[in-house]
């Protein structure tokens, strides 16, 4: 067996259902992953509460979501799997970060502003220190990489400058200084065609719909606006339905609508249905699989269980070597 090259390490809010923008974000970037890393992925349950109304959907949630990461093909043997909740040592090294993190610096992030905008109502403490959560999150893990998009890279730089500064104030190196893994994120417009999709937006294709529900998503989608009618000659370039059918369609496919979109020698009708046919065609081991997977009550329970155990082995050796670094009584034995 070939030696790892080192630890990766990412997380995501428990969204549910996932759909095709989390297939194409992340989900298939962590399948990708975990073949050549030590690939550590995590259910962040706690960033939820700095934002969510209610935790009635909470566990549903994390218990769905899982469920599309497996039978989207992460690998509980090849990766660890886990709910951030379940190893409360987080919770800790945050708290212990978020001394050596001045106030103006979280204050002053872009992500808090956009944040502050969005839930004017709900400006908790949580909320400023969520990027001091996500560096714990990261630097529990002692995580050499963590996959983000080119935009994700200034949050990665605050976890590298939470770690000089904690090794710093405690003359130690034991925080490892994450690296970015830049991936090209494709930007997955939902069926309306403008925003990105989102559940929150219901613009989104959930990957667990029926290949029916898939169609009629698909069909409702909003096309190029200027092709009013079908004899219209329509632009490819500005149609969301077409940057799904370079995704999921053949080469072919993609040349003949190019082509013929362009001369209104295809209408958006059959457009659509070929798209609906080839994303429901990619999907069918998706759906098979979890089928098979949700016939088991406790797969997810077991899997989740076994991941926290494994994730807080690492987590209680780091926390260790954080009380030490610090020189708490009794950390120095
Ligand atoms: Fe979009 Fe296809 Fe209609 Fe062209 S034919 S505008 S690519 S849906």
């Amino acid at each position: 067996m070939t030696e790892k090259k080192g630890r990766v390490f990412s997380g995501a809010r428990p969204t549910g259902r996932q759909h095709l923008g989390n297939y194409l974000g992340a989900i298939k970037n962590y399948v990708a992953l975990q073949g050549d890393y030590r690939t550590v992925y995590c259910v962040v349950d706690i960033h939820a509460l700095t934002t969510v109304e209610t935790t009635r959907e909470l566990a549903l949630n994390t218990q769905e979501m899982t469920l599309d990461w497996l039978a989207a093909g992460i690998d509980p043997e090849k990766s660890i799997i886990f709910v951030q909740s379940h190893v409360p040592e987080v919770m800790e090294l945050h708290t212990i970060l978020s001394m050596v993190t001045p106030l103006g610096k979280l204050t002053a992030l872009p992500t808090f502003k956009e944040k502050v905008r969005d839930n004017p109502d709900n400006v908790n403490y949580g909320l400023v220190g969520y990027p001091v959560l996500m560096s714990a999150d990261i630097l529990l893990y002692k995580a050499d990489l963590v996959p983000v998009g080119t935009d994700q890279i200034p949050h990665l730089e605050f976890a590298r400058e939470v770690v000089r500064s904690f090794n710093h104030r405690y003359e130690t190196n034991i925080l490892v200084e994450p690296q970015a893994k830049v991936t090209q994120i494709p930007k997955v417009v939902g069926i309306d065609g403008e925003r990105k999709m989102s559940k929150s937006l219901d613009n989104h294709i959930e990957l667990a719909a029926t290949p029916e529900e898939t169609e009629k998503r698909i069909m409702s989608m909003v096309t190029d606006p200027q092709r009013m009618r079908r004899d219209d000659p329509g632009n490819p370039d500005v149609c969301n339905v077409f940057s799904l059918h370079k995704i999921f369609s053949s080469e072919e496919e993609v040349e003949e609508i190019n082509r013929e979109c362009r001369k209104a020698g295809i209408g958006c009708v059959d457009c659509k249905r070929k798209l609906a046919a080839n994303l429901n065609q990619h999907l069918v081991p998706f759906r098979a699989k979890r089928e098979e997977l949700s016939r088991d009550p406790n797969i997810v329970r077991d899997v989740l269980e076994d991941g926290a155990k494994r994730a807080k082995v690492i987590a209680s050796e780091t926390m260790s070597e954080v009380r030490e670094a610090i020189g708490f009584y009794g950390a120095r034995e």
